[in-house]
């Protein structure tokens, strides 16, 4: 099995839907339910090929990944607005990622289209994901998908950000703290994330600014991360960062704090 990035970033629930019946024939995927225009990324480094003529599978994608492995991305965005159109073609900026090109080279995180609910999907955006090893049958992709890693947020390769991040503190050690990352918003243009509900580590610089957050949400007096408990309200504001593959995937230390609020 290759090691492989999971294809959605965000919040993301699904279940191991692998051979459901459906109708005539058993599911072939994992459906992967996510808000509509939710990033869809490359699982491997490989090329890309559109597929924008089946009415069932509506605008798809196929990557063929460097692995030999060949991933399906099922039902992506056929919609121009926020509500369910269906007015949008299988077109870069639409169903693949702004600027994407047919046939072209992808790495492994990088966006290549938004989930949808093109074909007969329509009304339940969600994508439907295939794992083909060896460009040949279809194996069940949910053992694949329990393992990965996942993307945290979604930036422009090599742009600087910002993130600000609500959660809960896990617990920590000299230089570093561990919280449950619930809602996140990438400044200075990014979106919200919220219903993450993912544990990272940040390191904690000596400069970190640690400090209790009152009632009426001013910053109070200052905090010792040393006497917080498991579950209390935290927020993070990190140091800015250049977006990278390792940072978005949020590897344990990548990304620093700056200032860390500690309520209840
Ligand atoms: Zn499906």
């Amino acid at each position: 099995m290759p090691q492989f990035i999971f294809p959605v970033v965000g919040p993301v629930t699904y279940t191991n839907d692998w051979g459901d019946s459906r109708g005539d024939h058993s599911h072939q995927g994992n459906d992967l339910l996510a808000p509509r225009r939710a990033p869809a990324v490359a699982t491997e480094d490989g090329r890309i090929s559109f597929h924008t003529t089946s009415s069932l599978a509506g605008c798809m994608l196929y990557l063929y990944g460097d692995s030999g492995t060949t991933y399906l991305y099922i039902h992506l965005n056929n919609d121009r607005t926020k509500r369910n159109g269906n007015q949008g073609a299988c077109v870069a900026g639409t169903a693949y990622w702004k600027g994407i090109k047919d046939g072209q080279r992808v790495k492994a995180g990088q966006p290549i289209g938004y989930v949808g609910d093109s074909g007969d999907a329509d009304g339940t955006p969600h994508l439907h994901f295939e794992v083909h090893p060896g460009d040949g049958g279809a194996v069940n992709p949910f053992p694949y998908l329990k393992n990965a890693p996942r993307l945290l947020f979604m930036a422009p390769a090599g742009s600087t950000v910002t993130l600000a991040m609500t959660g809960s503190f896990i617990s920590t050690a000299p230089g570093l703290v561990r919280v449950k990352v619930d809602t996140l918003r990438v400044l200075p243009v990014g979106p919200v994330l919220a219903r993450l509900a993912r544990p990272i580590v940040l390191t904690v610089p000596p400069d970190a600014l640690v400090q209790k957050l009152l009632p009426s949400g001013i910053a109070g007096s200052a905090a010792q991360l040393t006497s917080a408990r498991r579950g209390q309200p935290v927020s993070v504001l990190t140091l800015p960062v250049a977006t990278s593959l390792d940072v978005q995937l949020a590897r344990d230390g990548i990304l620093s704090a700056s200032r860390i609020l500690l309520s209840g």
